[in-house]
């Protein structure tokens, strides 16, 4: 059904703006590397380190005490066609959960894109491990605050739909409907190569 493999990243960049994944995909233009980039990258290798001493957002959670933590882990879905490197995957006796890390302050009201990423994860866990994730964490470095993401039905409707309309989209270079909002334009590292940017 899906011929295109797609990320994670796609989707929480579709839910941003829906010409992000237009311009990597279709047009092959991607977000340069800047400092800011490589600064998140070693932020996250050093959040790992402190994480397997329990020294950040573990700490917000009571697992039971044989709960393993994976970091890094690749994961792939040939039903999907989305594959990704999930930060963090904690197994307890009873469930899967994924975490994702985000040099970010948390914000007061979860953003939709962060949201249906961390889903897309959770569907990755879900047929690599042949299992059910009922809920999610982000940990938000910037303030070492934790937001769970409970797993929903409408939220594994929304990846489908977003995939089946991604598919479309790059399969056949058909141009998404965009509404440029400006303060998006002026955060977005593709701004000054994107057609549709108010910047
Ligand atoms: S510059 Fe604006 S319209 Fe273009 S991809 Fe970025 S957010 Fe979207």
């Amino acid at each position: 059904m899906y011929k295109v493999w797609l990320t994670p990243t796609d989707i929480k960049q579709y839910f941003y703006c829906k010409a992000i994944p237009y311009l990597n995909h279709v047009m092959d233009v991607w977000e340069p590397q800047t400092e800011y980039k490589d600064q998140g990258k070693e932020n996250h290798l050093n959040l790992q380190k402190l994480e397997k001493r329990r020294k950040s957002l573990l700490k917000h959670l009571k697992l039971p005490l044989n709960s393993k933590k994976l970091f890094r882990v690749p994961l792939k879905s040939q039903r999907l066609m989305i594959k990704g490197i999930l930060d963090c995957l904690i197994i307890t006796p009873n469930e899967y959960i994924p975490v994702e890390y985000k040099v970010a302050r948390k914000p007061k009201k979860i953003p939709a894109n962060h949201k249906y990423q961390i889903t897309a994860y959770a569907l990755l866990v879900e047929d690599s491990f042949n299992t059910i994730v009922r809920k999610a964490y982000i940990y938000y470095q910037v303030n070492d605050k934790l937001a769970k993401v409970n797993i929903t039905d409408s939220l594994r409707r929304g990846i489908i739909k977003v995939l089946h309309e991604l598919n479309e989209m790059i399969n056949y270079e058909r141009e998404p409907l965009i509404r440029p909002f400006l303060p998006k334009c002026k955060a977005c590292l593709l701004n000054r190569v994107c057609p549709w940017s108010l910047i």
